[in-house]
C-alpha cells in the first residue's frame, strides 16, 4: 500500500474528511462529522485526531502511511495561526502546530482558510493546473482564493484573495456582514440577487413566483427572456467583470476560475461575467480565460489533499 494524505474541511456545522492516496490524490473514502460544540479550543482537533486514527485503522494504514494532512478552517489564517474565528471558537491558536504535536515528525501538517483551500482545490484539479488563477465562488456569499506562483496568496494577516468585500456599489443599502456597505458580495451573491429582484419587481412584471424566490428560478426565466430576471443576473455579472478587472490589474493572473453555486447556471453565466470582464479589463488583461470549477462541494478536502502533498 502507498502513501495517504488527508484533506479536512473545518465548518461550523460539520467537518468534512477525505482520505486519498498520496500518488495523484485519488480519493479512498469520504465523510462527515459533527462539529464539537464544547471546548472548541481543544474539542476541534481532538476530534480531527481521533477520526484519522479510527479511519486509519479502518482502512489498514498506521501513522507511518500518512504523508501529510491538510486542513481547511473557517477563518483568516496566517502561518497555521488563528487569532479569531466567526464559527468555531478559536483563539490565538498555533493550530497547525497543535495538530502536528498529536502526531509523530514525519507526518506533515498544514493549514490554509477555506475558501484559500477550495481555490487551490479547483485550479489543482485541473489537467494542468495554472501557475497564477483566481477562484471565485458564488453562493450565499461570495468566496475566493488567489493561487499566485502556483502559492496560496495568504497575504500579512492571511485576507489575501477575499474579493467579496471589495467595495463596488455606492448606492443605498444594507449594512454587509462585514460591517460596510456596498460590497461585491452584496450585489452579487444569493441573497443580493433576490433582493434585487424582489425591488425591481415593485415597477416590472416577472414570470417567477416572488414568494419563493430562488437563484434557479431566476436564472432559468432570464435564459426564457424574462426582463426583470435578466436585469438582475446582468447587474451581477456586471460587479463580477468589474471587480474581476480590478483584480486582474493586480495580478494578471493566467485564468478566472468560477464555482459555487450560482455557477450552476454555467456557460450562460460565465459568458456574461466575462463579457462585463472585457468591457473594464485593460492592456494585457483583457484575454483571460474563464472557467467553470469542476470539483463542487468537494473542493475543500480536495484543496487541503493537494496542498498537505505540495508543502
Ligand atoms: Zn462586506
Amino acid at each position: 500500500m502507498g502513501k495517504i494524505v488527508y484533506g479536512i474541511d473545518v465548518g461550523g456545522t460539520s467537518i468534512k474528511f477525505g482520505l486519498f492516496n498520496s500518488e495523484g490524490v485519488r480519493l479512498i473514502t469520504k465523510f462527515e462529522k459533527d462539529t464539537p460544540k464544547t471546548n472548541q479550543q481543544t474539542s476541534v482537533l481532538e476530534c480531527i485526531f481521533n477520526t484519522i486514527q479510527e479511519t486509519n485503522q479502518l482502512y489498514g494504514y498506521s501513522e507511518l502511511d500518512i504523508e501529510g494532512i491538510g486542513l481547511a478552517v473557517p477563518c483568516p489564517v496566517k502561518d497555521g495561526i488563528v487569532n479569531s474565528c466567526a464559527n468555531v471558537k478559536w483563539e490565538n491558536m498555533n493550530i497547525k502546530k497543535e495538530l502536528a504535536a498529536k502526531f509523530s515528525n514525519q507526518v506533515h501538517v498544514v493549514v490554509s482558510n477555506d475558501a484559500n483551500i477550495a481555490a487551490y482545490g479547483e485550479n489543482a484539479s485541473l489537467e494542468i493546473p495554472f501557475r497564477n488563477a483566481i477562484v471565485i465562488t458564488l453562493g450565499t456569499g461570495v468566496g475566493s482564493g488567489i493561487i499566485l506562483n502556483g502559492e496560496i496568496l495568504e497575504g500579512s494577516t492571511g485576507m489575501g484573495g477575499e474579493i467579496g468585500h471589495t467595495h463596488v456599489y455606492d448606492g443605498p443599502i444594507e449594512t454587509c456582514g462585514c460591517g460596510a456597505k456596498g460590497c461585491l458580495e452584496q450585489m452579487c451573491a444569493s441573497k443580493g440577487m433576490t433582493n434585487y429582484a424582489l425591488e425591481l419587481s415593485e415597477e416590472m412584471s416577472t414570470s417567477i413566483n416572488l414568494n419563493q424566490i430562488t437563484i434557479k428560478d431566476i436564472f432559468e426565466a432570464a435564459k426564457l427572456g424574462d426582463k426583470l430576471c435578466l436585469k438582475v443576473v446582468d447587474r451581477a455579472a456586471e460587479y463580477l467583470g468589474k471587480a474581476a478587472s480590478v483584480v486582474a490589474l493586480t495580478i494578471d493572473p493566467d485564468a478566472f476560475i468560477i464555482g459555487g453555486g450560482i455557477s450552476k447556471a454555467g456557460q450562460y453565466f460565465l459568458d456574461k461575467i466575462k463579457n462585463a470582464y472585457q468591457k473594464y479589463a485593460r492592456f494585457s488583461t483583457g484575454n483571460k480565460p474563464f472557467l467553470l470549477a469542476k470539483t463542487g462541494n468537494d473542493a475543500g478536502i480536495i484543496g487541503a489533499a493537494h496542498y498537505a502533498i505540495k508543502k
